[in-house]
């Protein structure tokens, strides 16, 4: 069974309509260089189905996907002399999630190399602030 979804790029890409620079690729998922990379090596990870988002993935797809990811990342960690990554996966809109055929950003990262670091400054909740969010999820 194959999910495609027509005019769809990474779509498209999977099914090598269009090329890709591969870094990894099995039956469910395939891994390649983005073309505007925030660091060298900057990769894309996409499931051959088509799914919009986290929540559409199938249970299946999800194993598939972050298996995938992570033989990608340590990949990357063990070849290309980084000192670390970032794992990211923008859903929805509002996140920035611009392709709407869910993928996950492996974005290589060094201590030097003048990304931010993702340390957004916090502030303090108050306990109330905690305990609605907690109350708000049981509901
Ligand atoms: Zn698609």
């Amino acid at each position: 069974m194959s999910m495609y979804k027509e005019d769809c790029l990474f779509c498209k890409i999977a099914r090598e309509e269009i090329p890709s620079r591969k870094v990894f690729e099995n039956d469910s998922t395939l891994a390649f260089l983005d073309i505007r990379p925030m660091t060298k090596g900057h990769t894309i990870v996409i499931l051959k189905n088509h799914y919009e988002t986290l929540a559409d993935i199938s249970n299946e797809d999800i194993t598939n996907l972050f298996q995938s990811v992570k033989k990608v990342a340590q990949l990357l960690y063990n070849n290309l002399n980084i000192e670390g990554y970032n794992i990211v996966m923008n859903n929805y809109e509002a996140a920035g999630q611009v392709i709407k055929h869910s993928h996950v950003h492996i974005i290589p990262r060094n201590k030097r190399d003048g990304l931010i670091k993702l340390e957004i400054p916090k502030k303090e909740a108050s306990e109330e602030q905690l305990n609605n969010v907690i109350k708000q999820l049981k509901d």
